[in-house]
């Protein structure tokens, strides 16, 4: 056999284009052009994988002045025959060459990750109960969670010397291909659960197995969270700490987030930035002016009153400017604080007749006094009595649906006689 002659290959400028840079190209832009390009190619940023693999062999082989040479001479074609010392196979993990160049580049789910996707942890999510007091005053409230970290001795290997330990049976893939042939040439391929490691894809020997966490790569930790609620924060409005969830290895971790559940008040209720509070009053004041002190939310006491001359009908509603609740990121801001008036009567029998003689001297005439004595005549008296008209609307309705049911009835009747004949 004759020594191999190098062949003169075509393409040996397609790694500077898959770079952008020219062939005279330093080393400093070379690194430049592909930090650039690899974050916008990173598959975790939705880039497209191929390119991001592209990207990260020009750069292995034009950061490597052997490999340059070699690749400038002859091209890519001299490279995989072995020239450079090794196939094209032989090419590092695409991510591995990012992760080199920046290390722990959390964001992209760098870490020891070795070429693998991380994948995401779950988030933990709790609820968190707040008053209303909490909402319009802000609030930090302190809470001891416990948490699974990767194992400090360790450090989430698992292994006291450190050997990831990859299963053999599936070369740390986790499943298995099985091939079956099932009959005619035909062949079936499943995949399932490799069942050496148990779909770990690492088995770590008992021996070499971390004393700390007993291989299982993580330890739980107890840690206290301050949890910061911000004035005017809403009902279900979420605290979010971002990457505090329990820790896996070649796992991004996920956040603890707390869902804000307003608990009820005996004295207000919110809508949005208001506040809404009732207050019951008597006849007197409803009708000769009213004061009265409400304790707000942050313990201030509101000297409430009513205008001069103004009387307060039942149901009625004021508003006060500026007392509702704060907005949230503008405290400064507050909406309106509205107040829903009850008016209590007197008891039946509260008044005598003489007493009743002096208000209607004060009080608009009534109706009733003008009839004479000739009209009165012609009526028959009656008094009124007591009902409890939520009572008997329910009756009503009860009664309502009996008698729609036995007209149904009815209508059967002849039908079913029609049958019968
Ligand atoms: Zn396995
Ligand atoms: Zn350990």
């Amino acid at each position: 056999m004759f020594g191999r002659m190098p062949r003169k290959t075509s393409n040996n400028t397609k790694y500077y284009e898959v770079l952008g840079v020219s062939k005279s190209a330093s080393q400093d832009e070379l690194k430049k052009a592909y930090r650039k390009a690899a974050i916008k190619n990173h598959p975790d940023k939705g880039g497209d994988p191929e390119k991001f693999k592209e990207l990260s062999q020009a750069y292995e082989v034009l950061s490597d002045p052997e490999k340059r040479e070699i690749y400038d001479q002859y091209g890519e074609d001299a490279l995989k025959e072995g020239m450079g010392g090794g196939s094209s196979s032989d090419f590092h993990s695409p991510f591995d060459i990012f992760e080199q160049l920046f290390p722990g580049s959390g964001t992209f789910g760098g870490g020891s990750s070795r070429g693998r996707r991380q994948k995401r942890g779950e988030d933990v999510v709790h609820t968190m109960k707040v008053s209303l007091e909490d909402l319009y005053n802000g609030t930090t409230k302190k809470l001891s969670l416990s948490r699974s970290v990767l194992c400090s001795k360790c450090k989430g290997k698992g292994s006291k010397s450190g050997a990831s330990g990859t299963c053999h049976g599936c070369r740390g893939a986790g499943m298995r291909t099985i091939t079956r042939q099932i009959g005619m040439g035909m062949i079936q391929q499943m995949n399932t659960i490799c069942p050496e490691c148990k779909g770990s894809g690492e088995i770590i020997s008992e021996k070499d197995k971390c004393p700390g966490c007993k291989g299982s790569k993580v330890s739980q930790e107890k840690k206290v969270l301050e949890v910061h609620v911000e004035k005017g924060m809403q009902h279900g409005q979420k605290i979010v700490f971002q990457g505090q969830a329990d820790e896996a290895p070649d796992t991004l971790t996920g956040d603890i987030v707390f869902v804000l559940q307003l608990k009820d008040h005996p004295k207000f209720k919110r809508k949005y930035d208001d506040l809404f509070v009732e207050h019951t009053i008597s006849l007197t004041e409803a009708l000769c002016g009213l004061q009265f002190v409400l304790t707000h939310l942050d313990g201030r006491q509101l000297l409430i009153k009513s205008n001069p001359g103004e009387v307060i009908k039942p149901g009625q509603h004021k508003a006060i400017n500026d007392e509702g609740m704060p907005q949230h990121g503008r405290p400064f801001m507050k909406g309106r604080l509205f107040v829903e008036f009850n008016v209590e009567f007197p008891e039946p029998g509260a008044l005598s007749p003489s007493q009743c003689q002096s208000l209607e001297k004060i009080l608009p005439p009534k109706p009733g006094s003008q009839l004479s004595d000739m009209e009165l005549d012609q009526c028959e008296e009656t008094t009124l009595q007591d009902v409890n008209i939520e009572e008997e609307m329910r009756r009503r309705q009860q009664q309502k649906r009996q008698e729609a049911y036995d007209e149904d009835e009815e209508e059967s009747g002849p039908r079913v006689q029609c049958a019968q004949q």
